[in-house]
């Protein structure tokens, strides 16, 4: 909830509304069943990211935004069997800016919501290239907490797919806690739709946030990614350890797949299929990729030997990627 005063933070309606709206996002970036009273301290933040947002815009109307995608691999196969899409920003003086420092302010400011509609748009149409050519993997999309909150998201869903001719199947949606436990009941009843519609639904980041085991247990729920600060250390025995196994046993148990996020290093590889993880994505086996290098890395039926990491962490990879895109099959 937020609360703005009249007068003293608005004279008009119109002005009261948007303050206590600026108070509401604040509550809610605090976590639910809260309140924040609106203060002009909350303005100020949000003028400064009024060049921010123009800046933004620009961007999207200057078509400066670009997709790249990263493969998941899966750790039964050594397959590439689905693939990440993830923004950039290549500005006009040509330096490309990574989503953490801009998706934030997207997001504050709103324009998440068209900037996320683009990268769903180019990401149906990435993929249907990417099944015309026969290869039957699955992409992944990430759906901001804005974006969740949409009223008309199922039908812009519905809309853009048919646009680009192809069917719900090949998605996934992630999605993070916060989404979730901000509205447990919508989320039952929004996840239930896209399930129903053929989608899957993935946590991302799993572990990092607050959410209930009662209401993921409920929801449709195909997939939880394990965050990269917990994978990083369970090679060197860390603290990370009880938690890793933990969440795939957990996963197991309530059926859902689990991918590991950020795998950089053999001995993850090999810890995490020891213990049973079903996919694994990170920079061991690729970052991520313009869609052109994608397809080559494809073309190269670019398939890990898992069993190989079992006797030693450094193993060549099914191709090599030169500086410019250039992809060499092993
Ligand atoms: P995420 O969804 O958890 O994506 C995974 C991030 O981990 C990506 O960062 C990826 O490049 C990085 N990563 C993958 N493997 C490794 C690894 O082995 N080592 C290291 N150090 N990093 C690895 P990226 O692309 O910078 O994206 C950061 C975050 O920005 C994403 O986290 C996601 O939350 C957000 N984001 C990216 N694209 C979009 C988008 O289109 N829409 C929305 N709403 N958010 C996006
Ligand atoms: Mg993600
Ligand atoms: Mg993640």
């Amino acid at each position: 909830m937020g609360i703005a005063f009249y007068p003293e933070d608005g004279l008009d309606q119109d002005t009261l509304i948007k303050n206590a709206d600026t108070a509401m996002y604040r509550a809610k970036e605090s976590g639910k069943n809260t309140y924040r009273v609106f203060t002009p301290a909350m303005n100020k933040r949000v003028t400064g990211w009024l060049a921010v947002e123009n800046n933004l815009r620009k961007a999207l109307d200057r078509g400066e935004f670009f997709l790249h995608y990263q493969p998941k691999v899966d750790l039964i196969t050594g397959a590439i069997v689905g693939v990440e899409a993830l923004i950039r920003w290549r500005r006009g003086d040509g330096e490309i800016i990574n989503p953490a420092d801009f998706i934030p302010m997207a997001e504050d400011t709103g324009l998440i919501v068209e900037i996320g509609d683009w990268v769903f748009a180019q990401a149906c149409v990435d993929l249907s290239e990417i099944l015309g050519k026969g290869y039957g993997i699955k992409m992944s999309v990430n759906l901001s907490p804005r974006q969740f909150r949409q009223e008309d998201l199922l039908g812009k869903i519905r809309a853009t797919l048919a646009a680009a001719g192809i069917g719900p199947e090949g998605l996934i949606f992630e999605i993070t806690e916060g989404s979730v436990m901000e509205n447990e009941q919508k989320a039952i009843v929004l996840l239930g739709a896209l399930r129903g519609m053929g989608a899957e639904i993935s946590i991302d980041d799993f572990g990092t946030g607050y959410s209930s085991l009662y209401y993921l247990k409920q929801l449709p729920i195909g997939e939880l990614k394990i965050d990269r600060r917990f994978v990083r250390d369970i090679a060197g025995h860390g603290d990370n350890v009880a938690i890793v196994t933990a969440i795939i046993a957990m996963a197991k148990s309530l059926g859902m797949r689990v991918v590991a996020e950020g795998v950089e290093t053999g001995e993850q590889l090999h810890f995490l299929r020891r213990h049973g993880c079903d996919e694994m994505q990170g920079f061991l086996f690729s970052k991520p990729v313009a869609k052109e290098v994608l397809l080559e890395m494809l073309d190269c039926g670019a398939q890990l030997d898992l069993a190989a990491y079992d006797n030693s962490p450094q193993q060549p990879l099914p191709f090599a990627v030169r500086a410019e895109g250039e992809v060499t099959c092993a």
